[in-house]
């Protein structure tokens, strides 16, 4: 207790100086790794927030309009906590199979319904699947959002068990990495903690989308990572 007592008084600055949630992070001075959760907000959202305030983590929220409507709370706090979000659609359909007027009818809703929520308009595009095709780039475009992939999944969705969502989430890590989970899979969030502290263990700083793509120079209706073929 002592040496806990020290060791606060013999910080330089106290906690309350910088708010954590406007801390920046320069990711071409650290290695950085963005953990993005599609789908949601899920009924473990609340429990996933928890676990990523106490950790000091941030992460990037797809969300869907259908869940942002009824669970707006959460939308509220990820904004409030912040978190990135994006919009995932509002009721999941694939874009390449939709027609334009459903696919901008999809993004608009989920927009609205986050704007509602939490009193911001995301940015950032994620379609379901990860599927895009030319009318969904330039549908993007249209709204001023590039399109936001991912460079390795969890296979959480999958797989449903914590162990492998660890090990397989762990084959993925590299710096700047987008890595893929659903906050919908309770395992996820039964793994994150261990997660976290690996990563953080090992140096990465979790942040945002953002933050990430900031120095990408990405237009609307442009992809990141680009899909094979693909080219912006
Ligand atoms: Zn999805």
């Amino acid at each position: 207790m002592a040496i806990a007592a020290v060791a606060v008084i013999a910080a330089p600055a106290p906690a309350v100086a910088a708010p954590k949630e406007k801390k920046e992070v320069d990711c071409t001075q650290v290695k950085c790794l963005a953990l993005t959760f599609d789908d949601g907000p899920s009924k473990y959202a609340g429990k996933l927030l928890d676990i990523l305030k106490k950790h000091d983590a941030k992460a990037t929220f797809f969300l869907q309009g259908q869940y942002v409507k009824s669970r707006p709370s959460f939308v509220k706090r990820m904004v409030k906590e912040g978190h990135g979000i994006g919009n995932h659609s509002y009721s999941h359909p694939d874009f390449t199979k939709a027609d334009a007027g459903k696919i901008r009818s999809e993004i608009k809703k989920t927009n609205d319904a986050i704007k509602k929520a939490a009193g911001v308009e995301p940015k950032l595009l994620r379609p379901p699947y990860g599927l895009s095709d030319l009318q969904v780039s330039d549908i993007a475009a249209e709204f001023g959002m590039p399109i936001v992939l991912w460079t390795g999944g969890s296979r959480d969705w999958e797989s449903r068990d914590v162990e492998k969502i660890k090990k397989q989430t762990m084959s993925v890590v590299k710096g700047d990495a987008i890595i893929l989970m659903h906050d919908w899979v309770k395992q996820t969030v039964d793994a994150m903690p261990a997660i976290i502290k690996t990563l953080q263990r090992n140096g990465y700083h979790l942040v945002t989308v953002d933050d990430i793509i900031k120095h990408q120079d990405l237009k609307p209706g442009d992809a990141f990572p680009l899909p094979e073929g693909w080219e912006n």
